[in-house]
């Protein structure tokens, strides 16, 4: 199938649009003058369930709804574009709103991007001892954008904030130099946007250098999701699933970390036959996704997400929280309400797909579980374990916070008897003296 994108630009010459209400194409036109929209032919006709749209989860996932600004922000938007403002005023005004949508989450930028040999490596982060986490100059984009993703200020064309490295080159040094480092993992956007040959060049520097720490190439991927062809019709496909044996080959584990949101992405001949394809290389497929009101949010999607992956040969292994960024007001869910849903999902499948581990914060201290509701001495309780941490010494360990049944992130919750976090005395140094301090930790 030939791949064809549309954007804010050309989205009115999908035929199902029409069957749309003004509104609902406006809507589309405001958010998507500030938030990024991108869809393709395959999402448009093989995943959305146009019979129920605008209610349907995959036409949610990439297309923009009203609700995804403030309404505030967007009144202003309306009114610029219905006055029929020229792009510049349009830009200015989206960039501010932009700006008060947190675009880069638990210290991103600040806090997790490494000095190495006096050279700030942009295109990096290198939060948890054992990965550090590369984006590679061309892998900036997606075959499609979802509306809830974290990663919008990378692709909304604001100067300053986006990550990039052309240099695989200081990968290797960088990983060489880290003898804690066993996983690279490769992000972006979506690598697999990239032509075999791009990926290629990024790739085999990292098999030729013969690293003895790296065990571990991950690529975190939605093409699965988005884009199955990648794998089967594409004119380099064959190629890409060459490089996959060439990593095992070359005796390091590859595992896709794919992105499925929603158990439609799953279905079809398309999908299948990828995934088949990938797990024939040597290559793992783990799968995660974020909990999102509107797309997933009920026991019954994600049981049925997990049991269909693990037919397919995937293995389940994070579920997410929805972030703190972007249209997080729209996607949310309280903490507790996001245990319950993993919860009932969880009872309802057998061990084999309790690989899963969740729901999770992505958030400054770590990566924190939500294990669930407790009561201590009368006291009602909500129970965490952190899964990563700034520092390897906080893995694994439980704490508490006061019951809170409208808290939707980490920074909502209070500490509970009174007490601060175990971590939080650490976390203040390491916030105060940055990323040098926490390497120190790493050696
Ligand atoms: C989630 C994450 C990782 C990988 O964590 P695993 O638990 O090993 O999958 C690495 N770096 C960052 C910044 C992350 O958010
Ligand atoms: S494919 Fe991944 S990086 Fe791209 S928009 Fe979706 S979640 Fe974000």
């Amino acid at each position: 199938m030939q791949y064809h994108a549309y954007s804010v630009h050309n989205f009115r010459s999908i035929p199902q649009i029409a069957n749309l209400t003004r509104e609902q194409i406006d809507a589309i036109e405001v958010v998507g003058s500030v938030l990024p929209f991108k869809t393709n032919n395959y999402v448009v006709e093989n995943l959305i369930d146009w019979s129920k749209a605008p209610d349907d989860p995959m036409f949610i996932l990439t297309f923009p709804q009203k609700d995804m600004l403030s309404p505030e922000h967007y009144a202003t938007m309306e009114k610029l574009i219905l006055s029929g403002a020229d792009k510049a005023r349009i830009k200015e005004a989206a960039d501010a709103i932009r700006l008060q949508l947190n675009p880069h989450p638990a210290g991103q930028i600040e806090l997790n991007v490494p000095v190495w040999c006096g050279e700030t490596l942009s295109g990096f982060q290198h939060k948890y001892r054992e990965t550090v986490v590369f984006f590679p100059s061309q892998g900036q984009t997606c075959h499609a954008y979802c509306t809830f993703c974290f990663r919008w200020p990378q692709f909304s064309g604001m100067e300053g904030l986006k990550f990039a490295s052309r240099e695989s080159e200081l990968l290797v040094d960088y990983v060489r130099g880290n003898p804690g480092v066993t996983d690279v993992l490769f992000t972006g956007g979506d690598p697999l946007i990239m032509k075999t040959k791009i990926l290629e060049s990024y790739l085999r520097p990292l098999l030729e250098a013969d690293l003895p720490n790296l065990r571990h190439i991950r690529i975190g991927t939605k093409a699965l999701g988005y884009w199955p062809y990648r794998f089967t019709t594409d004119d380099d496909a064959a190629g890409l699933l060459s490089l996959f044996r060439e990593v095992k080959a070359a005796g390091k584990h590859l595992a896709f970390m794919a992105n499925f949101n929603h158990p439609a992405e799953l279905e079809g001949e398309a999908v299948e036959e990828a995934i088949a394809r990938i797990i024939e290389t040597g290559a793992v497929i783990r799968t995660q996704s974020p909990l999102l009101r509107h797309i997933n949010d009920s026991p019954e999607v994600w049981a049925g997400i997990w049991q269909k992956q693990v037919d397919l040969g995937c293995i389940p292994y994070y579920m997410f929280v929805a972030r703190d960024t972007g249209a997080q007001r729209y996607f949310s869910l309280p903490l507790v309400r996001a245990w319950e849903i993993f919860r009932e999902a969880y009872q309802r499948v057998s061990g084999i797909c309790r690989t899963v581990r969740g729901p999770v914060m992505s958030c400054l201290p770590g990566k924190v579980q939500i294990l669930g509701t407790a009561a201590i001495q009368g006291q009602k309780l909500l129970t965490f374990r952190m899964i990563q941490g700034r520092n390897p010494d906080w893995v694994a360990r439980p704490f508490f916070s006061e019951y809170d049944e409208a808290a939707t992130w980490y920074t909502d919750l209070k500490p509970a008897f009174g007490e601060d976090f175990f971590f939080k005395a650490e976390l203040d140094g390491i916030l105060r003296n940055g990323a040098h301090h926490q390497k120190h930790e790493f050696e």
